[in-house]
């Protein structure tokens, strides 16, 4: 409960934003403030201890802000981070997979090289929605053969339920409408 006020007075919501209907959730605001980036940092660690699995193999980010949260997590915690972006922007062998958007579908790509079979691996983002980026990143993780310990995320958007399309626990430290 403390945490999430903490965490909560950070992060502003702009209505209308980018489009009419949509509540914008920014937490870059969480960044600017040593406390709160360093807190959310130790909020990310506390829930990888609470897994009871040990250190991770790897800390899966998600393009663009999952790459504010996962290189920290990693060199932490002494293990790789890796990216999963969007289509296009990585070189090299990659698995790719199409998911859905509101609004036509869209891509996602990661190295295969980046995650060794059997690597336990744990994917965060900042905010879960629909689910659809963290369940592609997810079906990107098994491809190269990794074991999907779990997702973080700052913000759910419960209203949505995202979660129910994710086969691997889910763990997020805000709730929102
Ligand atoms: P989903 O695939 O779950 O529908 O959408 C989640 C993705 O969209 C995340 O990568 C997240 O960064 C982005 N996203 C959607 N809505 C918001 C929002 O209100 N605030 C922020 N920061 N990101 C959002």
């Amino acid at each position: 409960k403390e945490k999430t006020t903490y965490f909560r007075q950070a992060i502003t919501q702009t209505p209308d934003f980018p489009k009419p209907g949509i509540v914008f959730e920014d937490i870059f605001p969480i960044f600017t403030s040593p406390p709160h980036h360093e807190a959310l940092i130790r909020a990310y660690e506390l829930q990888i201890k609470e897994l009871g699995v040990g250190t991770p193999d790897v800390i899966v980010g998600l393009d663009a802000r999952g790459f504010l949260i996962g290189p920290t997590l990693a060199l932490r915690a002494g293990c790789k981070f890796v990216p999963v972006r969007k289509a296009g922007k990585l070189p090299g062998k990659l698995e790719t997979v199409t998911y859905d958007k509101e609004y036509g579908a869209d891509s996602f790509a990661i190295q295969t090289a980046s995650i060794k079979p059997s690597d336990k691996v744990l994917v965060v983002d900042d905010l879960i929605a629909t689910g659809g980026s963290a369940k592609a990143a997810g079906e990107l993780v098994k491809k190269c053969g990794g074991q999907l310990l779990g997702y973080i995320f700052i913000i759910e958007l419960t209203g949505l339920k995202g979660r129910d399309k994710l086969d691997a626990p889910v763990y997020t430290l805000i709730e929102s409408q």
